[in-house]
């Protein structure tokens, strides 16, 4: 990652914790509805991959609290937001939480169930898998997500509904898109302000020969919002030095914390063995 992509992620993170979300992510999903609208007369939305839960933060600030507020509001008119993970995550306002897997078709199910039978308006979904750091292999994973989020969609999402998805670019981008296109009339492919320059999520590709397809590309988010491809400096305190945030929401138990409990055991000299012998 360079130098302005860097400072840029900082920005990003800092604006993100003053501003009260789990993760900068946050930014790209507003980004997008600044460019598309995509929240005009949802009732009903489902976020698949959805921990650590900016995006369901998004929409529970934009969708819920404000018809939960308004003061003529009845209980029917509060829209519904369904968030679905492999792992838990801690509470938001107005959104049912669902730990499941999206490629599994039970999944679909509970969605259905929690929306008493009818379907959605929109679908969100930002799934990425364990990146290994080979490009082919992420993307080949992260595109069989999608098309788990998409299979989901095609039993959830009403006719004439909205499903955004978050793509890592590559060469089967085209693929893809023409996939997509079989189901929805409209597809474009949009790179938010706030995603990365490096970040492989985004934009464009196309097929070779005779099936050859250029894609509509958009980049969206305030042309006065932060620019990828500039670098900020990042705010000082009084005293001149940078001063860093707390997370505003650790992540509640990620994939992580076994691998920090075994160095601590180790650093302590118990072995895994006796660590068990301890615990039973
Ligand atoms: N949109 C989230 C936010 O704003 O906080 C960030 C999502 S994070 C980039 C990707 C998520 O995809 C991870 O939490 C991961 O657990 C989830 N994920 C990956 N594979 C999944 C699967 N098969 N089913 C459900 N969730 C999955």
């Amino acid at each position: 990652m360079g130098k302005a992509s860097r400072d840029k992620r900082d920005i990003y993170y800092r604006k993100a914790k003053e501003e009260g979300w789990r993760a900068r992510s946050a930014f790209k999903l507003l980004q997008i509805d600044e460019e598309f609208n995509i929240f005009d007369g949802v009732k009903r939305v489902v976020d698949l991959c959805a921990a650590p839960g900016s995006w369901s933060q998004v929409l529970s600030r934009k969708l819920y609290l404000p018809a939960k507020r308004s003061s003529d509001s009845k209980d029917g008119d509060v829209p519904l937001i369904v968030a679905i993970d492999l792992q838990p995550m801690a509470p938001i306002e107005g959104v049912i939480q669902v730990q499941g897997d999206i490629t599994n078709a039970r999944t679909a199910e509970v969605v259905i169930r929690h929306f008493d039978g009818c379907k959605a308006d929109l679908v969100v979904c930002d799934g990425a898998p364990d990146v290994t750091g080979l490009h082919d292999m992420d993307e080949f994973v992260q595109s069989q997500l999608i098309l788990a989020g998409l299979t989901i969609v095609t039993h959830v999402l009403k006719e004439g509904g909205k499903f955004i998805a978050k793509i890592f670019r590559g060469k089967d981008t085209s693929l893809l898109y023409c996939q997509l296109k079989l189901f929805f009339p409209i597809v474009t492919f949009a790179k938010p302000k706030s995603s990365r320059n490096s970040s492989i999520d985004c934009s464009s590709g196309w097929l070779e020969g005779p099936n050859k397809v250029y894609i509509p590309f958009l980049a969206c988010g305030d042309l006065n919002g932060y620019d990828s491809d500039r670098s900020y400096p990042l705010p000082k305190d009084a005293q001149g030095s940078y001063r860093s945030l707390d997370p505003v929401q650790p992540p509640i138990a990620p994939p992580y914390k076994r691998a920090l409990e075994m160095k601590k055991a180790s650093s302590q000299g118990i072995t895994e063995l006796e660590k068990l012998s301890l615990e039973s």
